[in-house]
């Protein structure tokens, strides 16, 4: 198991993806909360077989898959529907989430969350990074990169974690409004650190 883990969030389209795959470059591996999420509502998971006999079949995609829109639209307005889905899915999530954790080899490792602080997880991470970008660089690089309109992704922005608030959290920040080849370095100083933490820790 790592001795050390480090918890990895910002806004979206803040960079958290590319700095992470900077650091999986590095050799550290990465747990990510979001493809966690996803895995558990897989085919064939209990998750899904729960979802499936609460809400009926209309939950399932052609391809057997769930069907995310449907389950949005069903538990939108019905707060217990919705606490009941979080009851199910935090459980199985923690779960996977810990046990990927304690099976990593690297010296230290990530937790990449989005919503790390917003989901209490900085309570299983030894320190915090935060990847930060002024509101309309997150604005004009998600609308480049995806098909999503600037409304879009300012209403994500208001659901997420205010960027003050978020910094305030961050034990280190990583500013990405700038060119990657500028910081690029910074990531391999603070891989430094790290290594460093971690082999104090042993
Ligand atoms: P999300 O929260 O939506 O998953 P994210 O925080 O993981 O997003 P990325 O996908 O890593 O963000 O980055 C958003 C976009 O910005 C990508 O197209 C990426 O290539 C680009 N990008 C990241 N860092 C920089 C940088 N320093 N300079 C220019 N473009 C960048």
């Amino acid at each position: 198991m790592s001795k050390y883990i480090v918890g990895l969030t910002g806004g979206i389209g803040s960079g958290k993806t590319t700095v992470a795959d900077e650091f999986s470059r590095l050799g550290i591996t990465l747990v990510d909360a979001d493809v966690i999420a996803r895995d558990v509502v897989k085919p064939g998971t209990d998750c899904l077989k729960a979802i499936v006999k609460q809400f009926g079949e209309q939950m399932l995609l052609p391809d057997q898959t769930l069907d995310r829109v449907q389950l949005r639209t069903a538990i939108f307005s019905d707060p217990d529907k919705k606490q009941w889905l979080n009851a199910l899915m935090h459980p199985a999530i923690r779960e996977q989430m810990l046990k990927q954790l304690e099976e990593a080899e690297s010296a230290y490792c990530f937790l990449v969350a989005p919503l790390l602080f917003e989901n209490q997880l900085e309570k299983y991470v030894h320190s915090s990074v935060v990847v930060d970008v002024p509101e309309q660089v997150q604005v004009s690089r998600t609308t480049s990169r995806d098909d999503v309109s600037t409304e879009q992704v300012k209403n994500i922005i208001k659901a997420q974690i205010s960027r003050s608030d978020r910094l305030a959290k961050a034990d280190v920040v990583i500013n990405n409004d700038m060119p990657w080849a500028e910081v690029k370095p910074k990531i391999e100083q603070l891989h430094a650190k790290y290594m460093a933490l971690s082999k104090k820790k042993t």
